[in-house]
């Protein structure tokens, strides 16, 4: 049997690859298994061998010390890969398939999963709704930044490619589809972005320009795109949006003025989540309800915002006592006045994936390009995590299988 080398969290700012166990049809007690998840057997599950699996902002929450995350969890929960063993109980997915993981783990039995809420399934994590591979609080299922995982619930989790060939050709964009092609897609759709439509979405990180990216395709007129960062700006820029700098002294609305000729847009997304800076002279500062407070502000009256970035329950590093559990300082006021509505939590990646395969495979959107996707080695993984957390202008894909090798965003 193969070994399964992996990259684990080991404590704030500190990420490192070692070997653990070849997963098996069954969940193992480890780092962050809830006691009742332990011994859960998955006849309905597979092994996959991992061809790509990336890194994400949600990660790098938990590697800066900014969860309960515990020493030792196995990180990643955007995989893609190929069926290497299955279950007794797997009727319709069959080894030698190359896959897409939606990075939530569902039963497909559950009231939520029949209603297509797939972000919190009710029977995959013992402590609360909805679960994740390698992630605090979800589950304790291990994660596939490695290069074998589990994947429990193949028949309903899983999305098959139609030919492997061409999808190992379009590979670079096909992993986005795990997780934030549809979670930048959900945040724009939640957002209400149509047709004609003026968008501005927080945050140009990896989520941020797959929203961005995904306001433009579902016609938006204009899409600005802020962040403080200057490269991940450029970055924006180079796919036909307008960007805001947020270290400027010009308030958001007066920006936005500038851009559209009035302060606000039909719809906005948060890609930030509760690690977000303030804006001019604050740039530096984290002050974790800036983006939810200034959404409200430039959205037009009975508007949507649509809330990828994450918020938590419990945050050690927390600006203050309220947002060590969470609790920010909204104006609840301004949206209530306004008649804004908001969706929030995990993206339910199987409500959009399919549809997005197939965009992507008949040449309808360019996703790798937008997020400008890197491959780096699984080994490279410490370096990857560090680089993403300086503010690199690329989403990095880690390659455990040398199967992506001289791949780059076409
Ligand atoms: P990231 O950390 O790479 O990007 C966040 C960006 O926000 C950074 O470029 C940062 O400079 C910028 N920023 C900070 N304060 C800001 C502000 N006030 N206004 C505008 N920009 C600001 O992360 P990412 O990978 O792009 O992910 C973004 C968020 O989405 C994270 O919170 C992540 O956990 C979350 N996420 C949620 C889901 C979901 O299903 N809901 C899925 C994936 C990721
Ligand atoms: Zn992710
Ligand atoms: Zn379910």
């Amino acid at each position: 049997m193969p070994g399964n080398k992996a990259v684990e969290y080991i404590g704030p700012g500190k990420v490192e690859v070692r070997t653990i166990d070849y997963p098996t049809l069954e969940v193992h007690d480890g780092p962050g298994v809830p006691r009742a998840n332990v011994g859960r057997q998955c006849q309905h599950g597979v092994v996959l061998k991992v061809v790509a699996s990336n890194i994400c902002g949600s990660d790098q929450h938990m590697v800066r010390g900014r969860t309960t995350a515990p020493s030792g969890l196995v990180l990643g929960h955007e995989i893609t890969g190929e069926v290497v063993e299955k279950g007794r109980d797997v009727e319709f997915i069959d080894v030698g398939d190359l896959c897409s993981v939606p990075f939530n783990i569902a039963c497909g039995r559950c009231r939520m999963c029949k209603e297509g809420n797939t972000g919190v399934c009710l029977n995959v994590n013992p402590d609360r709704p909805g679960a994740a591979y390698g992630y605090v609080d979800m589950g304790g299922w291990v994660g596939g930044q490695a290069e074998y995982v589990m994947v429990p619930y193949a028949d309903w989790n899983l999305l098959r490619f139609p030919d492997k060939a061409q999808a190992m050709e379009k590979i670079l964009d096909l992993t986005m589809l795990s997780d934030i092609f549809p979670t930048g897609y959900h945040g724009a759709v939640t957002a209400g972005v149509t047709t004609g439509a003026t968008a501005y979405i927080a945050g140009a990180g990896p989520v941020g320009l797959a929203a961005a990216h995904a306001a433009q395709f579902l016609g938006a007129s204009v899409v600005i795109v802020g962040d403080m960062n200057r490269r991940r700006l450029g970055q924006a820029r180079s796919f036909g949006c307008e960007t805001v700098d947020l270290t400027e002294d010009a308030t958001l609305p007066e920006q936005i003025e500038q851009i559209l000729g009035v302060p606000e847009v039909d719809a906005a997304v948060d890609a930030v989540g509760f690690e977000a800076r303030g804006h001019g002279q604050d740039a530096d500062t984290e002050m974790p309800a800036t983006v939810l407070n200034s959404i409200m502000e430039i959205t037009r009256p009975a508007g949507k915002l649509g809330i990828p970035g994450l918020y938590v329950t419990g945050d050690p590093g927390g600006a203050d006592e309220a947002a060590k559990t969470g609790s920010l300082s909204i104006r609840f006021g301004l949206g209530w006045a306004r008649s804004l509505s908001l969706t929030t939590g995990q993206c339910p990646v199987m409500r959009y994936h399919r549809g997005l395969m197939q965009a992507i495979l008949h040449d309808r959107t360019k996703i790798a390009k937008a997020v400008n996707a890197k491959v780096i080695p699984l080994e490279d993984a410490p370096n990857g995590y560090e680089d993403f957390d300086k503010g690199e202008a690329c989403k990095y894909v880690l390659d455990p299988h040398g199967m992506l090798a001289g791949k780059s965003a076409a």
